[in-house]
């Protein structure tokens, strides 16, 4: 129930200098997230989700730049996400532009987060155009936000390969079946790097959804 408890570094805990202490989401998950366990969230928009599976991304990428001292090309972590707005919150600048404050102050944190454990991410949404967000994968990126259509195109067009990603999050996993993009998220998935931590955050759990967790994810999730 305090950030000392949560035993991070301070360069990851940065970007919650501003708060008092973590939220219910944020102190139930990280133990569970930390330790490599697959996680199912049922929390709304504004429960502090996205620091919630956000933290633990940015200790997986740490801990795997810590072990190789070769720059990599292909990312580590991918959130999907069904909406642009949501996509965004974890974008960085210049993108974040367009971003209210409230959303502008999370991109904002979690790049200096990024920045001090080296984590360089990407927001992929579609009705903008392609080229600057080719650029960015050609880069390098560790973190890959995005929804679901235009992560689909890029990687059918050979710049999102996604076989080192083994930290996966579905956000609003409910809404982004509900939107038809279950086709998607499945060809997305098994896309991903088959030794994988995965979490799942969703307002309902519709047979839809559990379904798509009992197959993608370990057998035991932790459910809060
Ligand atoms: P989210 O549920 O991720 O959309 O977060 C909603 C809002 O809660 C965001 O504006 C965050 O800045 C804020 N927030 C995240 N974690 C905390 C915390 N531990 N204490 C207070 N506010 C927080």
């Amino acid at each position: 129930s305090s950030f000392e408890e949560a035993k991070l570094p301070d360069e990851v805990l940065q970007c919650c200098k501003s708060f008092s202490k973590p939220s219910p989401i944020q102190s139930h998950a990280w133990p569970y997230l930390l330790d490599g366990r697959d996680f199912i969230g049922i929390a709304a928009t504004g429960s502090g989700k996205t620091l919630a599976f956000g933290i633990p991304a940015l200790m997986h990428i740490r801990h795997s730049v810590n072990q190789k001292t070769t720059r990599r090309v292909n990312p580590l972590c991918l959130v999907l996400s069904p909406t642009r707005e949501l996509a965004q919150q974890f974008g960085i600048p210049p993108l974040s532009s367009c971003f209210d404050a409230a959303e502008k102050m999370i991109a904002d944190v979690l790049c200096e987060a990024g920045k001090s454990c080296g984590a360089r991410s990407v927001c992929l949404y579609g009705g903008t155009s392609k080229g600057p967000q080719i650029s960015a994968l050609k880069a390098g990126v560790d973190i890959v936000i995005g929804t679901p259509g235009r992560l689909k195109d890029l990687m059918e067009m050979g710049f999102c390969r996604l076989q080192e990603v083994s930290y996966v999050v579905l956000d609003e996993a409910d809404r982004m079946l509900d939107m038809g993009f279950e086709p998607e998220v499945r060809s997305i998935l098994s896309q991903t790097c088959s030794v994988r931590q995965m979490v799942m955050f969703s307002a309902t759990w519709p047979s839809s959804v559990h379904q798509l967790a009992q197959e993608f994810m370990d057998p035991n999730p932790v459910k809060v």
